[in-house]
């Protein structure tokens, strides 16, 4: 397998019968995606279907506020909600041009699982969705979305019941019908070539960002920032910028509640290099091997691994690792809330938040942010935060 590596992250740690299809998947990037009746397809339905090009919105209040010139990508304007669905258009055309009748995907939240069931559903493919059964109880409507998209939503009750217990459980089920399903997964992690699909898919993002701002002021940004959860909104965003030396690259994990000792999802910073889902990356993991459990207020960001290109990337210094804790998202929420007129994902408020703590590091400059996804999935989080009295 070729550039399966990220300097010594990455790799493909997986059980032998998993090879075949995750071979079949790096030929189809070889082969199928460069295609032109591919890429037409594709921007097509990018265009047609889930709304692109999203467009780059200044903001002028919270500019004036912090003494710098604030840009948000507004992935939050996409068809279901969030730049997902970049990612599994492509899949799922790829995975149709491949001759497979059928997705299977993991989800956490339910945010992926929503996006794969609405690209099958306009592909013609059946879909299977595995979510750990504590998400499929705390995230009914998602659940409800998916089955009106035609998806079949299977619970899964190993382990902690959660994202992760969904994705070993996901593989599982694609190693027994690789014939006929391509495995949809959620985000730039995973074995080889997933990192690296998701990126290829999700780079729409810097591209557009990149060429618009150019066209808009005639220069590049100074700087661009993204929330981390496994890290594909990210890469996304950054990859097309990586080349730019004058043009700073600022990540955001969620660091949970901030207390001592608490759970996070802050693996960069907090975490130790270890094998998870199939690749060599950083994580939330104990002295004895063990995957810790990992925390945020946004159950985007809810997992203990992240890309093993964030890892590199993080390890050379090209890109800023910054930490953001619950209640300082929920507080940047709601500032852009009033000051914009805009409901950001709590996943995008860690991004900006970590703009309005610090202005004083982008020195002046034009800061883009990606706002991945729209907030409205939110409403009981914040609405639960709000009559707990807390003054976010
Ligand atoms: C899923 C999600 C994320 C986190 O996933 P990444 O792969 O890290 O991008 C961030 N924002 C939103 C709105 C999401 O739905």
């Amino acid at each position: 397998m070729k550039n399966a590596y990220f300097g010594e992250f990455g790799g493909c740690f997986v059980p032998e019968l998993l090879m075949p299809p995750l071979l079949e998947v790096e030929a189809a990037m070889r082969e199928i995606m460069p295609e032109p009746e591919f890429q037409s397809e594709l921007e097509d339905l990018l265009r047609n279907f889930a709304g692109r090009p999203t467009p780059l919105t200044h903001c002028p209040t919270l500019s004036e506020e912090l003494g710098l010139d604030l840009w948000l990508k507004r992935e939050d304007l996409l068809h279901t909600g969030a730049h997902k669905i970049n990612n599994t258009l492509g899949q799922a055309l790829l995975a149709k041009k491949m001759g497979k009748t059928a997705l299977v995907a993991e989800t956490g939240a339910g945010q992926h699982g929503v996006a794969t069931a609405a690209a099958a559903a306009r592909l013609g493919l059946r879909c299977t969705i595995y979510m750990g059964g504590e998400d499929v109880a705390r995230q009914s409507s998602n659940v409800l979305r998916m089955r009106l998209l035609g998806a079949e939503v299977k619970a899964v009750e190993n382990g902690t019941r959660t994202l992760k217990d969904a994705i070993n459980e996901a593989l599982r089920a694609w190693i027994s019908s690789q014939e006929s399903t391509h495995y949809c997964f959620g985000t730039a992690a995973g074995p080889h070539p997933f990192p690296t699909l998701v990126r290829e898919l999700q780079s729409v993002i810097g591209r557009e960002a990149r060429a618009r701002f150019l066209e808009m002021t005639g220069r590049l940004p100074e700087a661009v920032v993204a929330c981390v959860g496994g890290g594909s909104n990210a890469i996304g965003l950054f990859y097309p910028f990586l080349g730019d030396a004058g043009v700073r690259i600022v990540g955001v994990e969620a660091a949970g509640t901030g207390d001592p000792g608490c759970f996070n999802s802050a693996p960069l910073n907090l975490g130790v290099p270890g094998v998870l889902h199939g690749n060599y990356t950083m994580l939330l993991q104990n002295n004895d091997g063990q995957i810790e459990p990992s925390h945020s207020v946004s159950a985007g960001l809810d997992y203990p691994g992240v890309g093993p290109e964030h890892a590199w990337l993080h390890k050379t210094g090209r890109v800023k690792y910054g930490m953001v804790k619950d209640a300082n998202a929920l507080s940047a929420f709601h500032r852009l809330c009033r000051a914009e007129g805009i409901l950001p994902a709590l996943e995008s408020s860690h991004a900006l938040s970590y703009v309005l703590d610090h202005p004083k590091e982008f020195r002046g400059g034009a800061v883009i942010v990606n706002l991945s996804g729209r907030g409205d999935k939110d409403m009981g989080i914040v609405g639960d935060a709000l009559r707990g009295g807390k003054t976010y």
